[in-house]
């Protein structure tokens, strides 16, 4: 007979670390606006702990308190026990859809859309011509499904491109010098449907760093939202895809740091075999974020590094998105970006690197108490003084132009790949 709790068991020893201390409290978003033991990692340990030892069925109950999770790593950097309880709750999450299915939009968006570019672009596409009538204000929408309950309370939602990235950029962008490397570009469905001049302005830079580019459709997304709601079977063929997409590339670069935790993260998740998990590996070893690649092609050469008209005088900050900086160890390098710009003044903000309380759909389902973790995020960009707050991942700009918006703050968000171009190499430095 099956394991019903396969998923959680194989993440066992992660769960059995927590020794209980609450440490974990001073730091977890949901925890210090809530005040919730559930809220607070001990809190999940200890319900995942219990459904170990439990004969029952998975319920309702254990799914609101694994559901109520950014999986934004915090709690894992501070625990003196090192105790992960993102690998718990992904488990977890596994383990009751296995179970208990998942909610019908989730299965919905999952199964049948996410997969389907032609299909999702068109749902977009309806989406946003249906938003158009959607009239706007706190709390009109209260018979929504909470699935889209955040649409109602008058959230600033980005407009979906009129052409997608995909119909735009050709599938092999030649460098713009002698090719050095073969890069494949993830774009992820963000930058894809929402943001595809981002998309183009990375490519710029990329081609300019004498990096041949593959834009291969067959990408799709990332699968990340798939598996971390606990869909893997879904999520396994998604993943599959964009390997195939990317073979023969030196390396895997996105602009989006939850797509590029979620593709680096494929053989912790979803690997069945050896065979399969020593592929995903290999993948996994060739993801970087677009930061970290312009830093390391560009090397002590950073003043090759241009900023762009449009930004030039501003003073800005960064935003450390918690896939970038807690996934993948990237913080110092958009860091050396932004203080290598002339004509930009770079100024820290206080805890730039607390979640800004997207956490993926947390932000719709839990949008409430996502509102008020990204209101602390406006409080630390107001206390520097910038103009601008620069990150590298369009979730993140999503939600802090939502935030920034209700308090009417006149400040800018872009990505990183929106700041400079690249001049070429050669170019006498008096001629700058
Ligand atoms: S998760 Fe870590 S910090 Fe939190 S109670 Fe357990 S051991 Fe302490
Ligand atoms: S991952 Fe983030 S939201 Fe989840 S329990 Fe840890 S600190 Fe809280």
């Amino acid at each position: 007979m099956a394991d019903r709790l396969e998923n959680i068991r194989k993440f066992q020893t992660d769960v059995e670390q927590c020794m209980k201390c609450g440490f974990c409290g001073y730091f977890c978003p949901i925890y210090r606006e809530e005040r919730q033991e559930k809220g607070l990692a001990r809190g999940k340990d200890q319900l995942i702990r219990f459904a170990l030892v439990g004969e029952q069925p998975l319920s309702k109950g254990f799914y609101q308190a694994i559901d109520n999770c950014l999986l934004c790593r915090t709690c894992v950097a501070y625990c003196p026990a090192k105790t992960r309880i993102d690998h718990a709750v992904i488990a977890a999450r596994g383990d009751y859809a296995a179970e208990r299915g998942l909610p019908l939009a989730k299965r919905a968006v999952f199964r049948y859309l996410l997969p389907n570019r032609r299909l999702f672009g068109a749902a977009l596409r309806l989406a946003s011509w249906l938003q158009g009538f959607l009239p706007r204000g706190e709390g009109s929408f209260r018979h929504l499904p909470q699935f889209l309950s955040a649409l109602g309370a008058g959230r600033t939602i980005p407009d979906i491109a009129p052409r997608f990235l995909r119909s735009i950029l050709a599938e092999s962008c030649p460098a713009a010098g002698g090719p050095r490397r073969r890069v494949g570009f993830f774009s992820g469905c963000a930058t894809d449907y929402l943001f595809p001049e981002l998309g183009r302005m990375i490519v710029d830079v990329l081609r300019n760093l004498d990096c041949e580019v593959v834009f291969d459709r067959r990408q799709g997304c990332c699968g990340a939202p798939v598996y971390l709601s606990g869909d893997f079977r879904t999520a396994r063929k998604m993943a599959a895809r964009n390997i195939d997409a990317f073979e023969g590339c030196d390396c895997v670069v996105t602009g989006c740091a939850t797509c590029g935790s979620g593709l680096r993260e494929y053989p912790t998740y979803l690997a069945e075999t050896p065979e399969e998990k020593q592929r995903f590996e290999r993948f996994a070893a060739k993801v970087k974020d677009f930061s970290a690649l312009v830093v390391d092609l560009l090397a002590a050469d950073l003043g090759r590094l241009a900023v762009k008209p449009s930004v030039r005088g501003k003073t800005v900050t960064w935003h450390d998105p918690c896939h970038l900086a807690r996934y993948q160890d990237v913080r110092a390098q958009p860091r050396r970006i932004l203080q290598a710009l002339e004509g930009l003044r770079f100024v820290e903000m206080p805890d730039a690197d607390r979640c800004c309380g997207l956490g993926g759909s947390f932000s719709i389902t839990h949008y409430e108490v996502s509102r008020k973790i990204a209101d602390h995020k406006v409080d630390a960009i107001a206390a520097c003084g910038a103009d601008a707050v620069v990150t590298a991942c369009p979730g993140c700009m999503i939600q802090l132009r939502d935030a920034l918006a209700r308090r009417n703050a006149a400040v800018a968000v872009l990505h990183i790949g929106e700041l400079f171009t690249i001049r070429p190499a050669a170019e006498p430095l008096g001629l700058r």
